[in-house]
């Protein structure tokens, strides 16, 4: 049964009550023409007051989820009313995050009205939902083999004490190799999350792109794979972490050399534009996979019939680190002609 209106007063106190809670209110008409949306839906949306009445409700969602929109549309013209749905809004600076909540219609003879939703951002629950996939997957896939093996050579060590000498090298390496995985994931986490303080200085990259081709020449002429330097610039500038940039370009070396046919040459270049600099490293390897592009940058990303020992975590520590510079990072690709990674940075005037 309906409830008798509200008196004035007490209509004011409940809006009153709405303007004031952390949740995300919004009434719109079947067609997302916005009624009224509360404080906390304008202000993580960032619209104001006036800007509402000049977009529609769905604008906000994101392009991906029309679809998921239009398939509930029966359950809700049904008088169902939807909940712990998630959604994925994006804010007027297309800034985007996660919310979960409620959706219904109020009905009028028969016909929608208009819908009601209340939605609540778990933008931080779901960072710590993907942590923790995370760490499972570290500890299932990436740390369970290398700790089996150090008990398998510690015990034919204790076994046969004449192998003790290669077992217990065998043992130290993945240990090594363990221990250099959890401080990448630390890293990444830190540095993604906004911890790690950059040590920012004004920078000359020409130089510090030399110096990182000659401490990694020794581990590409162990592969026959030698670097050049094509077009280095003087005077190029960028306010930047140097132990971080370097971390940077000795993963993208790194790679490189590892993708690298025999014999194969990696080319590095720098070049400026539109108030950035580019840094290029460039291999004649296979290219990366079609189906593994989009994923390259993910934590323990490696693509099938792609992996050459190492966590996968290297392009993932590169991508936070270049970000957290305010640059970005891609790359571009040929089937069986090579793959060029590339970083531009803000430009630092002199
Ligand atoms: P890791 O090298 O430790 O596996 P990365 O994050 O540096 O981790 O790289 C992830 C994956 O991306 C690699 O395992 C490989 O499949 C692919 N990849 C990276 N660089 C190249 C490259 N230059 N050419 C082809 N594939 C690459």
């Amino acid at each position: 049964m309906a409830l008798p209106p509200l008196p004035p007063e007490e209509a004011l106190k409940l809006e009153d009550l709405l303007e004031n809670i952390d949740d995300l209110v919004i009434l719109a008409t079947p067609e997302g023409k916005i009624l009224y949306v509360n404080r906390a839906w304008r202000e993580k949306l960032g619209y104001s007051q006036d800007e509402i009445h000049k977009i529609n409700a769905h604008d906000v969602l994101h392009p991906m989820q029309h679809r998921l929109v239009a398939a509930n549309e029966a359950k809700l013209l049904a008088g169902e009313t939807l909940r712990d749905i998630q959604r994925t809004f994006v804010a007027k600076d297309g800034r985007e995050f996660f919310v979960e909540g409620f959706l219904n219609y109020k009905f009028k003879e028969g016909k929608p009205e208009y819908v009601r939703a209340v939605f609540r951002d778990i933008t931080e629950r779901k960072k710590a939902e993907q942590m923790k996939d995370e760490l499972v997957a570290l500890a299932t896939h990436e740390l369970r083999s290398p700790l089996t093996a150090i008990i398998g050579s510690l015990e034919l060590a204790k076994r046969h004490p004449d192998s003790a000498p290669k077992m217990l090298e065998m043992a130290l390496r993945n240990s090594q190799f363990m221990l250099s995985l959890i401080n990448d994931y630390l890293s990444v986490e830190k540095l993604s999350s906004g911890g790690a303080p950059l040590n920012l200085q004004s920078l000359e990259l020409a130089p510090l792109l030399e110096r990182a081709l000659e401490t990694n020449r020794a581990l590409g002429a162990k592969a026959g794979v030698s670097f050049e330097l094509s077009g280095a610039p003087a005077g190029l500038k960028v306010s930047a972490d140097p132990e971080r940039l370097t971390q940077v370009l000795t993963n993208l070396l790194s790679n490189a050399v590892k993708f690298s046919p025999e014999n194969g040459k990696v080319t590095a270049s720098l070049s400026r534009g539109g108030g950035f600099v580019r840094v290029a490293i460039a291999d004649r390897g296979p290219g990366i996979p079609e189906a593994f592009r989009d994923k390259i940058f993910g934590r323990f990303a490696q693509a099938e019939g792609h992996r050459k020992g190492g966590s996968g975590l290297g392009l993932a520590i590169s991508k936070a680190i270049v970000e957290r510079h305010g640059g970005k990072i891609g790359f571009s690709t040929s089937s069986g002609a090579g793959t060029t990674f590339y970083f531009e940075l803000p430009e630092a005037a002199d």
